[in-house]
């Protein structure tokens, strides 16, 4: 009987394992999850505007943990984002090369 629930709890971990593995999958394949898909904006305004539209895999709001040059990279700005609900991390690239730079 032991064998049979341990064997019930293998299972409910792998299966919770596998969804936490598949959620970061979606989430590295959104815009902007990854410096290779950075998003490009013409303002700096714009960044805003996309970190309060970006959902969590939870369905949760975004709020922003700091924003950033890329070290090696000053074509891209990136922002840390934790979710509200979950508090998972997330980062968010952005392709600022096509900005307006204000004097
Ligand atoms: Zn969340």
């Amino acid at each position: 009987m032991s064998a049979l629930l341990g064997l019930v709890a293998l299972v409910a971990a792998l299966l919770v394992f596998g969804r936490a593995i598949a959620s970061k999958r979606r989430a590295d394949q959104l815009p902007g999850a990854r410096p290779a898909s950075a998003i490009a904006v013409s303002d700096f305004g714009e960044i805003d505007a996309h970190v309060l539209a970006r959902r969590c895999v939870c369905d949760g709001r975004y709020t922003s943990l700091g924003e950033g040059p890329v070290a090696g990279n000053d074509q891209l700005r990136l922002v840390r984002l934790e979710c509200r609900d979950c508090e998972r991390e997330a980062l968010l690239y952005f392709d600022v090369s096509g900005t307006r730079v204000l004097h």
